[in-house]
């Protein structure tokens, strides 16, 4: 059998979910159609040669807008793959109740070949390009960070856009993930990591959904494999095994695997790479050249943090794992979901367990047209209230609460807090919806399933209610 293409394998994820639905056909093609996909072709004169760069970006849905979705910076990118990445947006979206389409975008380029001005030029042209081209703007498209981007980049893009348009008094959401100091929100960064351990956390509330992966107990003690150190990987692992006790047995990364059957110390893992820019020569562990194999260990739970189409028919049968949190978008093929459903293993999809990054979008974008700081208004304004109420506990019961209580109870939430208190209840009440329709529908016997069917319902009702246009 032909390999399925990228974007095939999420149609055919989302036709599971269709065939357990009663929905018109004409509706469903709606749903699943990408609406337009932008190639463009622009040249940049680099150390005095003019090169030419080819970049995407595909919207696939404008039910809500804007149209939200990261670009990709990879020496591999191509239209597929950013169309499938532009649905699973889409999905995503809805599955965590965040009110925007889904959208993507590619350049074609390795990063590590150009220094940070020529960077900064490519950028700020492919930015041009896209919001001539009406595909970049606050209202109807709005990029992010992914693969081989960061702040940096945002930064720039914004700052393009605010030259292009000094009079739209909302320039500053027509990206998100941009540096706190430039109209960033705190949180962003972390916000993939973080809403994958949300979500592992709520998974772990849950005890029937944990024994039926064959688990038990809480986080505590689990044993992770963990694919990628990027932004996505470090966070989750860093949360994880710092704060809920997991023990991550093996860090794969692009030159091999680090193992260390009591733990491995994230925090250290990640310093050596950041500095050495491989985990070669990293001491307290073992390495492995062969990351892939890695995968196979025998572990409570692997989380694909790198990039799609990492276990595929070729490797599904030997996956050891009880069940595998997919923080990267697509690391598991159609095929290979059917093997490792057939054999048992819990998937937790990426359409749900990677949507921290754009929740706290969201709140930036938010953040961005309401021009103000969260918590900026009522900060100081609770902690009086809660200084009040200290003082008639005190002085009802007679004793007196000591200074470091007192601090703990009085203090107001900052941007901080209430970034992750939002990102902690989008990502539990994901979880709890998945969870339903799981429990509740008999034709439904997996969680991408069920989250592809939340998905779906919510989108077709917007169409139904709306109307075609
Ligand atoms: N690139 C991220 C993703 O795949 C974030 C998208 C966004 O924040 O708009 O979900």
């Amino acid at each position: 059998m032909e390999r399925l293409s990228f974007r095939q394998s999420v149609d055919r994820m989302v036709d599971r979910a269709l065939a357990v639905m009663e929905l018109d056909p004409g509706t469903a093609a709606a749903i699943k159609a990408c609406n337009s996909v932008l190639q463009v072709k622009f040249p940049v004169k680099i150390r005095g040669q003019i090169q030419v760069f080819t970049g995407w970006r595909a919207v696939h849905s404008t039910h809500r807008l804007p149209s939200k979705g990261g670009i990709r910076y990879a020496p591999y990118v191509n239209q597929d793959e950013i169309e499938a990445l532009a649905a699973l947006m889409t999905y995503k979206c809805a599955i965590v109740d965040i009110p925007f389409g889904g959208s993507k975008g590619g350049l074609l380029i390795d990063p590590s070949k150009y220094d940070r001005d020529e960077m900064q030029l490519i950028t700020r042209r492919f930015t041009v390009e896209l919001v001539r081209k009406g595909f970049l703007s606050p209202s109807t498209n709005v990029p992010a960070p992914d693969m081989g981007t960061g702040q940096r980049e945002m930064a720039w893009i914004a700052d393009t856009y605010k030259h292009l348009f000094p009079d739209d008094i909302n320039h500053m959401a027509c990206v998100t993930g941009k540096p706190v100091q430039h109209g960033g929100i705190r949180g962003r960064e972390e916000a993939t990591g973080r809403g994958v351990q949300y979500a592992l956390q709520e998974f772990f509330r849950h005890p029937d959904a944990v024994k039926r992966v064959g688990l038990s107990g809480g986080l505590d003690g689990k044993r992770v494999v963990i694919q990628g150190l990027g932004n996505v990987g470090y966070h989750a692992a860093k949360f994880l095994s710092e704060e809920d006790g997991i023990k991550v047995i093996a860090v794969i990364e692009r030159d091999g695997v680090l193992m260390n059957d009591d733990g491995l110390v994230i925090e250290e893992v990640y310093r050596h790479l950041v500095e050495n820019k491989t985990i070669l020569g990293y001491p307290n562990a073992s390495f492995d050249e062969n990351g892939k194999k890695a995968l196979e260990l025998e572990c409570d739970i692997l989380i694909p943090a790198a990039m799609e189409e990492q276990i595929t028919s070729d490797n599904a049968g030997r996956i050891q794992a009880k069940l595998v949190a997919e923080a990267a978008n697509g690391p598991v093929t159609y095929e290979a979901d059917e093997i490792l459903r057939e054999r048992g293993i819990g998937i937790l999809p990426d359409a749900f367990m990677n949507a921290g990054g754009v929740a706290v979008s969201y709140f930036e974008w938010i953040r961005n047209l309401s021009h103000i700081r969260f918590g900026r208004m009522h900060r100081r304004h609770d902690e009086l209230r809660r200084h009040q109420y200290a003082a008639l506990l005190e002085e009802h019961t007679g004793t007196v609460i000591s200074d470091k209580i007192r601090n703990k109870i009085v203090r107001g939430a900052d941007e901080i807090d209430l970034v992750r208190s939002g990102l902690d209840d989008t990502m539990r009440s994901g979880f709890q919806q998945i969870q339903e329709v799981y429990e509740t529908n008999d034709k439904v016997n997996d969680y991408r399933t069920a989250a592809f069917v939340i998905a779906i319902d919510k989108i077709s009702r917007s169409y139904l209610d709306l109307g075609i246009y």
